[in-house]
């Protein structure tokens, strides 16, 4: 992938680039996005800019050797590490401590179809759907490996971890040895959109930079297409307010009930949505309608909400959706989880 073919984040390209011509690049960089937000585009881009034999000022070549093998994510110094879990296309044996390795096809396709994948995008294309994700001892134990051996052909071994804060605690300290001391030639690209929940010491390791969130208008000329405003989430968003709204608790039933039955990645996304939505609702609430980015499908409900719901309820929406996302991140039962979350924002509204 070139810097060319990146969308959005001008000025970060132009940044990263200063840092190479300048030997200012360290040995680990965390890439910090929203989900799906192109932080795996941009690592790939780097990989390939750093080990391009002919690179120009502000791109690399994308013809000579090195830069056709990063291009079909084959150059055999490039290396992933992602979260997953066991899925029915593995075999047994395989199913025991599932790899990155045993689904580098389906990462690969995915990435060169569309680098602005989602967490959610990756399980659906692995085939692990309702799972959640890991990063294992065992990965980590097998980056240890690949990053022992000679860089096969390129300046730089590339080790592009996406999602790091999907490692177990086992894992991230392994990982925090070879950050602590890194093979020679190493480059570690980490690509997360929840660095707080990396271990402090892995993060105080890496150069972190930030991506802006892509715009709407951004959003739509990427590969997904993928507007971040996702129709049946606004529906379930929609009806739970209305239901609250309402302050009939049995007609809030069919949305927690929905919600529950989703799986835990998808549970948190559309907490995460929903965030979004009610904080578009309070910037349109209060007059910073162009703050709020609204697409067509969200102009009228938002604004119709805009004006029905009452300021105090934003704080304590925030508070029950936190709770959500840190309850569903803790397997505790779905059901619970979001029949409370409801009564909450009833009772707020
Ligand atoms: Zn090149």
């Amino acid at each position: 992938m070139r810097f060319s073919e990146i969308i959005g984040n001008e000025l970060l390209k132009q940044q990263l680039v200063r840092m190479v011509a300048a030997n200012r690049l360290g040995h680990a960089l965390l890439l910090v996005e929203e989900n799906g937000g192109g932080g795996l585009a941009f690592a790939l881009a780097l990989a390939q800019f750093v080990n391009c034999r002919e690179p120009g000022e502000t791109d690399s070549c994308g013809v000579c050797p090195s830069c056709h093998k990063y291009q079909k994510l084959i150059h055999p110094d490039l290396h992933f590490a992602f979260p997953v879990s066991s899925s029915a296309q593995l075999s047994e044996s395989e199913k025991k401590s599932p790899v990155s390795d045993y689904f580098l096809p389906a990462f690969r396709e995915l990435a060169l179809t569309n680098p602005y994948f989602t967490e959610q995008e990756l399980y659906d294309a692995i085939g692990i759907e309702n799972k959640s994700g890991l990063i294992s001892a065992g990965e980590a134990r097998r980056i240890f490996e690949k990053l022992s051996l000679r860089a096969a052909e390129g300046q730089w071994k590339t080790m592009i971890v996406y999602l790091p804060e999907k490692m177990n605690l086992e894992a991230a300290n392994k990982l925090l040895k070879l950050l602590e001391e890194p093979p020679q030639g190493t480059l570690f690209l980490l690509v997360t959109h929840q660095p707080e929940r990396l271990l402090p010491t892995i993060r105080s390791r890496c150069q972190a930079i930030a991506l802006k969130p892509l715009s709407r208008e951004e959003r739509s000329r990427t590969a997904g297409g993928r507007d971040t405003d996702n129709a049946e989430y606004r529906e379930i968003a929609k009806s739970l307010l209305e239901a609250g709204l309402s302050k009939r608790i049995i007609d809030t039933f069919p949305q927690w009930e929905m919600l529950a039955d989703l799986g835990r990645e998808k549970q948190r996304e559309w907490c995460l949505y929903m965030e979004q939505y009610l904080r578009k609702i309070f910037l349109v609430a209060r007059g910073l309608d162009t703050l709020a980015d609204l697409s067509p499908q969200e102009e009228e409900t938002v604004r119709g909400f805009a004006t029905r719901i009452k300021p105090t309820f934003y704080e304590k929406a925030f508070t029950a959706l936190d709770g959500a996302l840190s309850a569903v991140g803790s397997n505790v039962n779905p059901k619970l989880t979001f029949c409370d979350l409801s009564n909450r924002l009833l009772l707020a509204l």
